[in-house]
């Protein structure tokens, strides 16, 4: 999957780069997402999402 110039689908404009926070599993994130600047639908890939899932078990196991 090509990762840039990604368009949203609704309107059909490319995504541009966000620090965004999102939640996962009740964690909240800090990171650079895609994000349609028109309607601020905010695109996380799966990758993204696994590595940060990688993170929090991480921290939770050094606690
Ligand atoms: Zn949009």
């Amino acid at each position: 999957m090509a990762e840039k110039t990604q368009r949203c689908c609704k309107c059909d404009l490319d995504l541009e780069i966000k620090q965004t926070v999102f939640s996962y599993m009740g964690m909240h994130f800090n990171h650079d997402l895609l994000r349609c600047p028109s309607c601020g639908q905010v695109y996380i890939s799966e990758e993204l999402v696994m590595g940060k899932i990688a993170e929090v078990e991480q921290l939770m196991e050094e606690k």
